[in-house]
């Protein structure tokens, strides 16, 4: 018999009011079997993986964190927003097109410079984590070394990243387009670097259709065709003018979405932001692909692009996540997004459940993107990508909370009326990477 000597295990309990998803809740079933609530429970972390939850405290070889009395979830997943938009985030005036080029490109170009795009990929992660966001789907810019920056970032802090260096090589200003050779050969080195390092992972980047040629989208296709555990992610039908512009670029594609998918680009692991004017042909072949879409509803709203159907991606089923599309997007705060959605919803004679919602910002968005088994649950196995929660702050949440009664009352109110200010701490694979200054 051996007998082999192993490191004591590093062993963390967090008590509070868990709350995660075992499945999909049903579209307004506010009484769900999917909704797994463990009221002041105890969530068990091992060597930051999730081992299990328990109602008794754990015995004195754990180390123990009280949150009694707050909030407990899964740390949030963030499907599409831009690193280099925190700078352009809360811009006046413009519909996509206008406000690309009057503030997004410019603010993009400073990203050539390695140390601002290493100084933003800091910036911009650490706001992520301070909004409890843990995991995350990102376009840097076109410049590889904004890539390289991101990447680097999201590693020192042990975080779930997807990006890629976004392809571009017209309709761009200058400093802002590459070319479909040196496109090609920087996403190979950068594949080769960092796809399945640590918990990063590459994503072919296509802007959007207008801004690759049809020889870079096929480039992009061929690299997506070369390996099937790449992510790809794009922008597609988000605005009236921009649709329109694509027809006329691309005259023999059926629709906006069919741009990509000749090409190879819509695959399980493609992650397309907003899908505002499909057909219900572009929505059996969205379902047909196993894409998903990524609704951003504070940048449809504050860009004026329209109002997504939730509901009819339902029910043609494809998968559907949350993502927050700074900076057309107002927020980094998945509740804000969140908050933006019910109104999107509301608006199109839907109502959206706070089971709907918060699943689409969680588990949905880890199976969506493949990544059930790592992240989005408490279930056992999972990394501790965790989040804790003040359930009000304020005399009016407060007021609001002590009132309800029903579970989906107190979750939904929670949902409205918090932001990133609630938030408390914000574990990575079980580490404190965010903490709330005590005087805040
Ligand atoms: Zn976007």
């Amino acid at each position: 018999m051996t007998t082999t000597t192993t490191n004591p295990k590093q062993r963390l309990a967090l008590r509070g009011d868990l709350l995660d998803f075992t499945s999909m809740p049903g579209w307004a079933q506010l009484d769900s079997p999917a909704v797994r609530f463990q009221p002041d429970h105890w969530l068990l972390i091992e060597d930051g993986r999730i081992v299990g939850t328990q109602a008794a405290a754990p015995d004195a070889s754990w180390d123990r964190e009280d949150h009694s009395g707050k909030l407990i979830l899964p740390g949030f997943i963030d499907t599409h927003v831009h690193c280099p938009q925190l700078d352009v985030i809360a811009s006046y005036g413009t519909e996509l097109l206008d406000w690309l080029n009057t503030y997004t490109f410019p603010a993009e170009c400073r990203y050539a410079d390695p140390a601002v795009a290493r100084a933003g990929a800091e910036r911009f992660v650490d706001a992520l984590l301070a909004h409890g966001t843990t995991a995350a789907v990102v376009f840097p810019t076109v410049h590889k070394t904004s890539a390289e920056a991101l990447f680097e970032a999201a590693a020192a802090r042990g975080m779930r990243l997807v990006t890629g260096k976004v392809l571009m090589d017209r309709h761009a200003p200058d400093g802002l387009r590459d070319d479909v050779a040196g496109a090609e050969r920087d996403c190979i080195d950068l594949i080769q670097r960092f796809h399945g390092r640590d918990r990063l992972a590459y994503a072919v980047t296509v802007r959007f259709a207008p801004t690759s040629t049809p020889e870079q989208l096929a480039m992009a296709g061929a690299l997506c065709r070369a390996d099937a555990s790449l992510f790809m992610q794009t922008h597609v039908a988000e605005n009236r003018s921009e649709v329109e512009w694509v027809a006329r670029l691309f005259p023999d594609a059926r629709s906006y979405l069919d741009v990509y998918a000749r090409e190879g680009l819509l695959h399980p692991r493609a992650v397309l932001a907003h899908g505002i004017w499909l057909d219900e042909d572009d929505r059996r072949q969205l379902a047909a692909s196993g894409a998903q879409v990524a609704f951003c509803p504070s940048s449809n709203l504050f860009l004026g692009s329209g109002l997504f159907d939730w509901p009819a991606a339902r029910a043609a089923g494809f998968r559907v996540s949350a993502a927050s599309d700074v900076g057309g997007g107002t927020s980094l705060s998945m509740q804000r997004n969140l908050l933006d959605g019910y109104k999107v919803q509301a608006m199109a004679g839907h109502r959206l459940s706070a089971w709907a919602a918060l699943h689409a910002a969680t588990r949905g968005a880890a199976e969506a993107l493949g990544l059930g088994g790592e992240i989005g649950s408490f279930d056992a196995g999972r990394l501790a990508d965790v989040c804790v929660w003040d359930w009000a702050r304020g005399p009016v949440a407060e007021a609001r909370h002590a009132v309800a009664r029903e579970l989906h009352e107190k979750v939904f109110a929670w949902m409205i009326l918090s932001d990133e200010r609630n938030l408390l701490a914000s574990y990575v694979a079980g580490k404190p990477q965010f903490r709330r200054r005590p005087d805040r």
